[in-house]
């Protein structure tokens, strides 16, 4: 096992040598793997994980999120809801559910017959859309551009996209990250209605709208595996 610093995280890569003749970077269900010649250095190593990193963190990313195992979730326990933990109490069919923020309770009605991961799910996606749109008014505003239409996925690790018609998708699990991780989603996507791409123009757009922007990104990819695994 190695270790490297990237994009301000400590990634751990498996090195295997063999009598190959060039370094190739893969990611396999045990996490990173470098294969490499048995003369290449550390250095160069490390110098090729470094011009992939923004690769190797996303399918960092993929894997991690493919670890995330179904959630069973009970009474009692606790979930995030905007980066704060939240406990889920289960009330009568009577009650109705209802967040409660500010006291860090989630009280939810779970119908007889369905499974409490499901109707979370259902609880949470409704309100999640309300906060990101919300979020996507205010930063078109700043971008003085129409607000886009807005589209809720379930993606794992692809936090949002833009597509060509201008339509912004974003996973409804940016939910459980705090306000200004979903800032920064929503900037990028917007951004993108000026640059449909990754250059340097792209980035100067996404900093004047979320100035954190670099410190946000690395904190997705590191928070990616703490997501429950709701369906
Ligand atoms: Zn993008």
């Amino acid at each position: 096992m190695h270790s490297i610093e990237l994009d301000g995280a400590s990634l751990d890569y498996r090195l295997c040598r063999s009598a190959r003749r060039t370094i190739g970077i893969t990611v396999d269900r045990y996490g990173i793997r470098v294969g490499a010649p048995l003369s290449a250095s550390l250095a160069e190593i490390e110098t090729l994980l470094r011009r992939h990193g923004d690769w190797v963190l996303q399918k960092l990313a993929q894997w991690r999120a493919s670890q995330i195992p179904v959630a069973t979730l009970e009474d009692g326990d606790r979930i995030h809801w905007l980066g704060k933990p939240l406990v889920l109490r289960c009330v009568t069919d009577r009650a109705r559910s209802r967040l409660r923020a500010d006291a860090g309770i989630l009280e939810l009605c779970v119908p007889v017959g369905h499974a409490l991961p499901t109707t979370l799910t259902a609880f949470l996606k409704p309100r999640a859309r309300a906060f990101f749109l919300e979020r996507l008014i205010h930063y078109a505003g700043k971008l003085e551009v129409a607000t886009p239409p807005l589209v809720l996925s379930s993606a794992k690790s692809r936090w949002g996209s833009c597509n060509a018609k201008g339509e912004i998708r974003l996973s409804w699990r940016l939910i459980h990250f705090a306000p200004n991780l979903i800032d920064y989603v929503v900037a990028h996507e917007l951004a993108h209605l000026k640059e449909m791409n990754h250059g340097p123009r792209f980035w100067a757009v996404v900093e004047k709208l979320c100035p954190d922007w670099r410190h946000a990104r690395a904190e997705l990819r590191r928070q990616a595996h703490t997501l429950p695994g709701l369906e």
